[in-house]
């Protein structure tokens, strides 16, 4: 059987580790990215390159997107040159962004009004997986869909879970991002105390990360603060965004998200301090910059 033809939106971090994933894999694939610049190199790997979303849409069986946030997405779906306005009925559409779980619903209904179907199937991993194809999916959608699409995300992904309706995968998705970004921040406040009380770094860092704090991600950021290394794998504005978009959803829920919304704080911090291109792990960075209080310093 002939492979689905994919149309793929949005050529970052990610997107760009996907898309490269779905050619190794023998997808015929086109790609939009608002950056043309980006798209280039898609070329001479044998992708065609779209002008729109819209450009890229009429043709696909299937369309990906993969951008930034809830306005991006909006954009790349619904605007006027957006995926939606050429998308062929049968088509299945499936946003792998972090976005929130109204965005998942609207996008649903136009999708099926235009007689597509619809997967929020947002991601767990970072660049390296993305590179790999090594992605988690969470799927919110109908298992029917999800069938038809399996060997695409297949492509890119080493486990596609479905997590339940339209909107659960986003759901999760930022209940997953909200637990790590109050992880991420929790211990930059570890890492500054440990600098800042004179501690012997290592060993203190040798305890933290193989003892009870130590998870995965613990263990990764603590490297990259350590060294400092602050390429971004996970740009830091888009774990405030994230930190946002779940405090929004625990508040639907009547669950107030304290602790999303004090690590929030320590984003924003290192935003307005120019740390919001870097990695994540640049949160801790404002932190290290303080002055000791000079009262309690004595
Ligand atoms: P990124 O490198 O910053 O890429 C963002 C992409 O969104 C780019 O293609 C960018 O286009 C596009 N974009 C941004 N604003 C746009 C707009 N208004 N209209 C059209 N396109 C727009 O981010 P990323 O790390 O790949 O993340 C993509 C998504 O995956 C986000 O939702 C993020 O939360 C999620 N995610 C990221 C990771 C990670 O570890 N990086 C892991 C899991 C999930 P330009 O190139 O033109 O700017």
């Amino acid at each position: 059987m002939n492979k689905p033809h994919v149309a793929f939106l949005g050529l970052g971090i990610m997107g760009s580790g996907m898309a490269r994933r779905l050619l190794a894999s023998g997808f015929p694939l086109t790609v939009f990215n608002r950056n043309a610049e980006k798209s280039k190199p898609f070329a001479t790997l044998g992708a065609q390159i779209a002008r729109s979303p819209r450009e890229a849409a009429a043709q696909a069986d299937v369309i990906i997107s993969m951008v930034a946030d809830d306005n991006a997405s909006r954009g790349l779906w619904l605007g006027e040159n957006g995926a939606f306005a050429a998308a062929k009925p049968g088509t299945v559409c499936i946003e792998c962004s972090t976005v929130t779980v109204n965005l998942a619903h609207e996008l649903s209904a136009a999708a099926t009004s235009r007689g597509c179907e619809f997967l929020d199937a947002p991601v767990t991993g970072s660049k390296i997986h993305a590179a790999n194809g090594e992605l988690n999916f969470l799927v919110g959608g109908d298992s029917a869909t999800l069938e038809k699409v399996r060997p695409v995300l297949a492509a890119m992904g080493k486990t596609i879970t479905l997590i339940g309706p339209s909107g659960s995968g986003a759901l999760l998705k930022l209940i997953n991002n909200f637990v790590c970004g109050v992880e991420v921040a929790a211990f930059a406040g570890a890492m500054a105390m440990v600098e800042r009380g004179g501690l012997d770094r290592a060993k203190a860092l040798e305890v933290l990360a193989n003892g009870a704090p130590g998870s995965p991600l613990v263990k990764t950021v603590s490297a990259r603060m350590t060294a400092p290394d602050f390429t971004p794998n996970f740009p830091l504005r888009l774990m405030a965004k994230d930190l946002g978009y779940a405090i929004q959803e625990g508040r639907k829920l009547s669950i107030e998200l304290t602790t999303a919304a004090a690590a929030l704080e320590d984003f924003k911090r290192a935003i307005a301090a120019g740390h919001g291109e870097k990695d994540i792990a640049a949160v801790v960075e404002p932190l290290r910059a303080l002055k000791k209080n000079p009262i309690e310093s004595k």
